[in-house]
């Protein structure tokens, strides 16, 4: 069977070497198998027949039942068309066609009752249907037809040169008929009794030719499953390979610092989430494996203690660690904060970026080398060949979207064993797509907020309520408080947006004088030096305000600032206006976001504030967005092939998605190379994908 399906798509009948070079360029289709997997996109209902005054502008196709009563000749600009009025009894169309009107003419019969179907659209107060389907009345209700009717994916050009859905149908059939419908079972009985599914003949058949509604679901619940399932195998399999291979140090002993840190010097109770991860962690460490994880958890969520424990695990371990962070100002507070975190431990901190000292990179470069400094915290410098580890253990890298793999793996090019990889990201990824990005990366998830927090209050106001806004502002000032007042600079070039920002601060400059106030002002057009030096004026609280944009995005942390104005919100996205909110909440008082907005706005960026306004939770967040925006935009969805999927789709088949995730483990976890009788079917088709091109495209 499967040397059939293996069959050049030009020999299936009524092909022929024409219509195969159509359907290999313009839809990949090379063999009967393509196109068995060739999936409709929808299904029309054909019980279904329309009335001329119930058309609507709508991209669906319809059909209607009336009489052609007239057919005459339109010269145009661009060409003739052919142009035949329609009735029925409440009203009358136009078909149109452009091409084809000798046949045309010929095959119409004027005045007897026919069957129209296509896509109609209005123009001038008429509707007309171009290039419709027209078939006999009375041949159409002695055709058989089923309610759910196919439509397949298409290109222009294919239905240009006469491949319509009707001729796509066809050559199903004829496939069909050829294969006698014989499809190789992919899954083994037990599977599909276990989860109900109906075996892979039935599932295709019923999802070109659906039987009815309810065959429908279930084929398409099968090969959903089955798609996911596969990738999953694969993602999960490249994981163990990778455990298997790549070597690491490990970290077999828990020891002094960590037990010392632990036991005496938490300054606080660890959440359960935070305790669930160092142990994953350490588990994971403690293997001969490299470690490759990552470490999701939101804003605020307390990262920093976990790298900082999982750096201690090194220690005990006789490694030295590092952190790289994507920005100076960032790598300062990673800094300030472990430093103060480890403070009598005896361990020695150091930090290294682009405006380190000479003398001083000189002595880093030094105890590195000498084993010394255990922990290294910096920018992009770290990278640098001149810094030479005496035995990198483990790097820690915050922000991951911000450093390259390429960069990533620079860092351990710098050892024959590569250190463990701590990767720490406070953009939450919605799960499902996680799953099918990073499923063959470990992933631990800080899911608890340190306990004591106040929920950040959001509201949403309009620019013309902007007197009351700088009243509130006033009163929080008045408390004590410190406020950030975010432009956007989507673009750093954008000679607008800056234009705005400048013309923001200087009327807060105006409208918060001097002496009583005072305003600090960060943007992308500044140098490191003079943008450090601004923050630290805020951050010491000698301003009120900080005017910046979105620079300050990540990770900046000032617990005294407690409100967040996000001017023109309408222009960023989701997760961007969660990161900025993330600024504030950080410390004991009520803290709160102001979206402001001119009025007109779109129903997804209504959506986007409502949902702010809604929720604090990063999670739920990123779902919204991701169904917002669709895979497609997000983060490192472009090179992993989730947009490649033939049927499933990440977003609405996340049930699915777990499923299949949760099987592909457990039966891994039993049997590893599928060698088991029962998991044959699953290890010979797995081979099977796995040499087809297109399945790599998920995983390379
Ligand atoms: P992020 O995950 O955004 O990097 P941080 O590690 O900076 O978060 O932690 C945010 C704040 O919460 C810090 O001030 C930190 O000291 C505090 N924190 C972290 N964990 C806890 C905890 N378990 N209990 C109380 N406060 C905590
Ligand atoms: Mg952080």
């Amino acid at each position: 069977m499967n040397n059939l399906l293996d069959t050049p798509i030009e020999y299936l009948k009524n092909v022929g070497p024409n219509r195969g070079a159509l359907l290999r360029k313009e839809l990949g289709i090379h063999t009967y198998g393509d196109l068995v997997n060739l999936y409709p996109n929808r299904y029309i209902d054909r019980t279904r027949y329309y009335k001329v005054n119930e058309l609507r502008d709508n991209p669906a196709e319809v059909q209607l039942i009336g009489k052609i009563i007239h057919l005459k000749t339109v010269e145009a600009k661009r060409g003739k068309r052919l142009v035949a009025t329609f009735t029925d009894e409440t009203g009358t169309m136009e078909l149109v066609w452009f091409q084809g009107h000798k046949w045309v003419r010929e095959s119409l019969q004027l005045g007897v009752p026919v069957v129209v179907f296509g896509k109609a659209s209005s123009f001038n107060g008429m509707f007309n249907m171009p290039h419709p389907e027209i078939e006999l009345l009375k041949d159409h209700e002695q055709n058989l037809r089923s309610a759910l009717q196919p439509v397949y994916p298409s290109t222009e050009t294919l239905t240009s040169k006469g491949i319509s859905n009707r001729v796509v149908n066809k050559m199903m059939q004829q496939l069909f008929l050829e294969t006698q419908a014989m499809f190789a079972e992919t899954f083994p009985a037990w599977l599909m009794d276990e989860l109900k599914l109906i075996p892979k003949n039935a599932a295709l058949f019923n999802i070109h030719f659906p039987k009815s509604a309810d065959l429908l679901a279930k084929a398409q619940f099968r090969l959903k499953f089955e798609e996911l399932f596969f990738i999953q195998l694969q993602l999960i399999t490249k994981n163990l390979i990778r455990k298997h291979k790549i070597k690491g140090h490990p970290f077999t002993k828990v020891g002094d610092h960590f037990n010392n840190f632990f036991n005496h010097r938490l300054p606080f109770a660890l959440t359960d989430a935070q305790k669930r991860v160092v142990k994953e962690i350490r588990n994971d460490m403690g293997s001969p494996a490299q470690m490759n994880r990552l470490l999701q958890g939101d804003v605020g969520s307390g990262k920093t203690i976990v790298a900082l424990m999982s750096m201690l695990i090194a220690l005990d371990n006789g490694f030295q660690s590092c952190l790289m962070a994507p920005t100076e100002i960032l790598a300062n507070q990673h800094f300030n904060g472990l430093s103060e975190l480890a403070e009598g431990l005896g361990i020695n901190i150091k930090i290294l970026t682009g405006s380190t000292k000479t003398a001083e990179r000189k002595i880093i470069h030094e105890e590195l080398e000498n084993g010394t400094l255990h922990i290294l915290i910096g920018t992009h410098a770290l990278l640098e060949d001149k810094v030479q580890f005496h035995n990198l253990g483990l790097a820690v890298i915050d922000e991951q979207h911000r450093f390259g793999v390429e960069q990533r793996s620079k860092l351990w090019k710098k050892n024959d064993i590569p250190p463990h990889v701590l990767v720490m990201t406070a953009t939450p990824i919605p799960r499902t797509l996680a799953m099918s990005l990073y499923g063959d990366l470990d992933i631990s998830v800080i899911d608890e907020l340190p306990p004591g927090r106040k929920p950040i209050q959001t509201v949403h106001r309009f620019d013309n309520n902007r007197l009351k806004v700088w009243k509130f502002l006033k009163d929080e000032i008045a408390k004590g408080r410190q406020v950030y007042i975010v432009y956007p600079l989507i673009e750093e070039s954008s000679k607008m947006d800056f234009k705005d920002l400048m013309d923001g601060y200087e009327s807060i400059s105006r409208d918060f004088p001097l002496p009583q106030y005072s305003v600090s002002i960060v943007h992308g057009k500044m140098k490191p030096a003079e943008k450090e030096a601004e923050m630290q004026r805020f951050a010491q609280g000698k301003t009120n305000i900080m005017v910046a944009t979105t620079v300050i995005e990540v990770g900046v942390n000032v617990p005294n600032a407690s409100v967040m104005i996000i001017e023109s919100a309408e222009r960023f996205g989701l997760s961007q206006l969660h990161q900025l909110r993330g600024r504030v909440g950080r410390g004991a008082e009520q803290s709160y976001c102001i979206l402001m907005t001119g009025h007109k706005l779109s129903s997804d960026t209504k959506t986007r504030l409502e949902t702010m306004v809604r929720t604090n939770d990063g999670f739920e967040i990123a779902e919204v967005d991701l169904k917002l925006r669709g895979p497609g935009d997000l983060m490192g969805t472009q090179q992993s092939g989730v947009l490649n999927l033939q049927i499933a789709d990440i977003v609405r088949d996340k049930d699915i998605l777990q499923l299949a995730r949760q099987y592909a483990l457990k039966i891994l976890k039993d049997d590893a190379p599928m060698q088991k009788p029962e998991h044959a079917v699953l290890r010979s088709t797995f081979i099977a994908l796995s040499k087809k091109k297109n399945l790599w495209n998920y995983i390379s």
